[in-house]
């Protein structure tokens, strides 16, 4: 007589992509991020102490020691991490010590310097644009309005906000870089995926005040654990007030 086997145990198996998009497709079924917040003041004080507790005082990561070295930096961020920035920084300011030197130098020669931030041409232009502007219309001195600010080659409003910012303390807008355009809308923060009307509508909603930081601890946050594929729900320390926590748990386990 053949020996029978004990039953075999069933075996938890983790959970496949279609379950996962199963849960995606339930927790969409009860609204967006932001549908889902009741007291959008309340939530938002919330999720500030909490970042604020994390990080305290912050400040640009981008390296510079001028002024105008910072605006060439925030120039070369886009599209680029920070990071890659700083890795390239240093080598371009020692080889174009003044604005003088950045604003004659050849192109190719930027180039050669910053052909790792991606976009290089583009970027190029646009620093020794900036360079010669700077120099020629405002002798040197970085003016203190978004709307001066933006006419600069390569500025846009994110570039101006954190330049104004940084330099001069003074805040016009909210920045929304790609960090804060996806934990915003995560967080219920926003209701839109446009940059634009993501700051319009923190600018209505969150006093002027915590915008700087704000925005700084987003990005923060978005670096170290809310990435855009795997955010790590699991170890966040926003999981009990992220109204996006569901979507994410089951694939950062
Ligand atoms: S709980 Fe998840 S989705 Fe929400 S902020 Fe944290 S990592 Fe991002």
């Amino acid at each position: 007589m053949q020996e029978s086997h004990p039953p075999r145990k069933k075996l938890n198996k983790p959970p496949t992509s279609s379950i996962r998009s199963q849960v995606a497709k339930d927790i969409k079924k009860s609204g967006e991020p932001w549908e889902r917040i009741q007291d959008y003041t309340s939530h938002t004080k919330k999720i500030y102490s909490k970042l604020e507790s994390m990080f305290g005082e912050v400040e640009t990561p981008l390296y510079y020691t001028k002024d105008y070295e910072l605006s060439i930096a925030v120039i070369l961020s886009a599209q680029c991490t920070d990071e890659r920035v700083n890795q390239v920084t240093p080598a371009l300011f020692e080889a174009f010590p003044s604005l003088e030197s950045i604003a004659n130098a050849p192109l190719k020669e930027i180039e050669h310097y910053i052909f790792s931030t991606g976009f290089y041409h583009n970027k190029a232009k646009s620093i020794k644009g900036f360079a010669n502007m700077l120099l020629h219309e405002y002798k040197g001195v970085l003016p203190k309005t978004l709307d001066e600010m933006t006419k600069f080659p390569g500025f846009g409003r994110k570039t101006a906000n954190v330049v104004l910012s940084e330099v001069y303390g003074i805040v016009e807008g909210f920045v929304v870089d790609t960090h804060v355009k996806r934990l915003t809308y995560r967080l219920g923060l926003t209701q839109y995926k446009d940059p634009i009307r993501i700051e319009k509508e923190i600018m209505e909603k969150v006093p002027k005040k915590f915008w700087n930081n704000l925005s700084l601890y987003l990005i923060f946050h978005g670096r170290q654990t809310c990435d855009s594929r795997k955010p790590n729900c699991a170890r966040c320390e926003l999981v009990n007030i992220c109204p996006s926590k569901n979507v994410y748990l089951s694939d950062s386990k």
